[in-house]
């Protein structure tokens, strides 16, 4: 499998450091607030990237991190810590908001077919770890105490700059931000590995540290809980392109400075989502999440599916119109699929042929558009309906749009709308045809127009009663 590579800046042949074994990092959400579609693409596409490892043979051992302490709202330490905002605006604990969007987090990624790490593990259940790392970083020389903080030592470090080359000015973030900048830094770039020190007063979680009570910075949570369970020696490193920098430039620093030899070796980012008018984010605009996408009738893997028709290294532009396009697209798909016949037997040669060109689609940089494409050709393919569903049974298992699964419960429904008799009453058949409708509209959120409905047949004399079973009615 060829994948690209941040580091190289090219796509590189991919070869584990263990044979037939992956060890996979995943920067994991912070736990503040919803995830937004925007931070879910990066987890869909890191999924794929799961997935089809797994497909290819290999033996995947997947960590994530949950951030619940040290994210300041500025990547950089400036800012405000995100857990503590968060418990502010909604009059918790800082514990209480972590477990609740930890698990709302998960809600979400299964509702999308987001498969969940071998590893999920807190930053506030890593501290001791945390503490030792950063002990051996200070003996090492690669730390320092100043303020009352400890601060890694970017000068130390023969190339800080791995991904970009950033110049010393471009990193004005203080002043950019026009947040205060930190006197205590030798070089502009150091940043923070232990917060002694700290402008909140009112910081809820704090530890006893050989450096004072206090607490960690964010960017050492990854490479700690990275190193603690996958070793010195990572294969993949994945997260959206915002974390580039600095959040991954320095878990490359620490880490190494730490190990004394290359820790990771594949970097992999994904593109932003991008609404018309720029980036996505939580504070600007709709806060797009996937309850939201469910309340406006949109099956979850509707999109899963507008994620996977183009490529994670280009941006992609959110809109409800693509959303629309998407939907279409999708139960179309399904429809086709609808009508394969189940019955034969499959036909091997072209079971091979087609699976070929899925997986020359995927080693190619995970081009999942035309991984897509690939289950298009497979319907159009002249064989016969068995050997169509065992192809997309077998691609589905990287993909997991559930296409069979939708495309039977798209026949259970036909079959039992086609088992209810007609009836020969226009009259009545009006009826049931509005109930019908206003069903939809329901499912579609558009109340008013149930609501219109409810009051015309209640003017014909015609109450409708719902029930958990369904609508019924009543004639006067
Ligand atoms: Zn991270």
């Amino acid at each position: 499998m060829y994948l690209y590579n941040s580091l190289t800046k090219t796509k590189d042949e991919f070869v584990p450091h263990e044979p037939g074994k992956v060890s996979m990092y995943t920067c994991g959400p912070t736990v503040y607030h919803f995830a937004h579609i925007g931070n879910l693409r990066t987890y869909i596409m890191e999924d794929i990237l799961d997935r089809y490892l797994r497909y290819s043979g290999y033996d995947v051992t997947r960590v994530m991190n949950i951030t619940d302490v040290g994210h300041l709202t500025s990547d950089a330490d400036t800012g405000e810590d995100k857990m503590l905002k968060g418990a502010k605006r909604e009059k918790k604990t800082v514990m209480e908001i972590a477990q609740f969007y930890t698990d709302k987090f998960f809600e979400d990624c299964n509702a999308l077919n987001i498969r969940r790490p071998e590893v999920v593990e807190p930053a506030t259940g890593c501290i001791d770890e945390f503490i030792r790392v950063i002990e051996s970083l200070i003996e090492k020389g690669y730390a320092y105490e100043a303020g009352g903080n400890i601060y890694f030592d970017t000068s130390k470090l023969e190339q800080y700059y791995v991904f970009h080359n950033f110049e010393e000015e471009d990193l004005a973030v203080g002043v950019r931000e026009g947040v205060e900048e930190d006197g205590n830094k030798r070089n502009k770039a150091d940043f923070v590995l232990w917060f002694t020190k700290s402008k909140f007063d009112d910081q809820e979680l704090k530890w006893n540290s050989p450096w004072g009570v206090g607490y960690p910075g964010w960017h050492i949570e990854c490479s700690c809980i990275s190193m603690k369970h996958l070793g010195g020696h990572l294969d993949i490193h994945c997260g959206g392109i915002d974390n580039a920098f600095p959040h991954h430039t320095n878990e490359i620093a620490q880490s190494e400075a730490y190990l004394g030899h290359k820790w990771c070796n594949w970097w992999v980012h994904v593109l932003h989502l991008n609404t018309n008018s720029g980036k996505m984010s939580k504070s600007k605009g709709e806060f797009l999440t996937v309850s939201l996408l469910m309340d406006k009738g949109y099956d979850p893997m509707v999109y899963r599916f507008f994620c996977l028709q183009s490529h994670y290294r280009k941006s992609l532009v959110f809109s409800w119109e693509n959303m629309d396009n998407a939907k279409v697209a999708f139960n179309k798909l399904i429809a086709r699929i609808a009508t394969l016949e189940k019955d034969g037997e499959v036909d091997g040669a072209v079971f091979a042929e087609q699976k070929a060109s899925f997986v020359k689609a995927l080693d190619n940089d995970l081009n999942t558009s035309l991984a897509v494409t690939a289950v298009y050709d497979v319907l159009k393919a002249k064989t016969n309906g068995a050997t169509k569903r065992a192809l997309l049974a077998d691609f589905d298992t990287v993909l997991c749009l559930d296409l069979l699964a939708h495309a039977d419960a798209l026949n259970a429904e036909k079959n039992a709308e086609a088992e209810k008799p007609a009836s020969d009453d226009p009259f009545i058949r009006e009826i049931e045809e509005l109930i019908e409708a206003r069903k939809t509209a329901k499912k579609e959120k558009n109340y008013a127009e149930a609501d219109r409905i409810r009051a015309y047949l209640a003017d014909k004399g015609v109450t409708l009663v719902d029930t958990k079973e369904g609508t019924t009615y009543k004639l006067d």
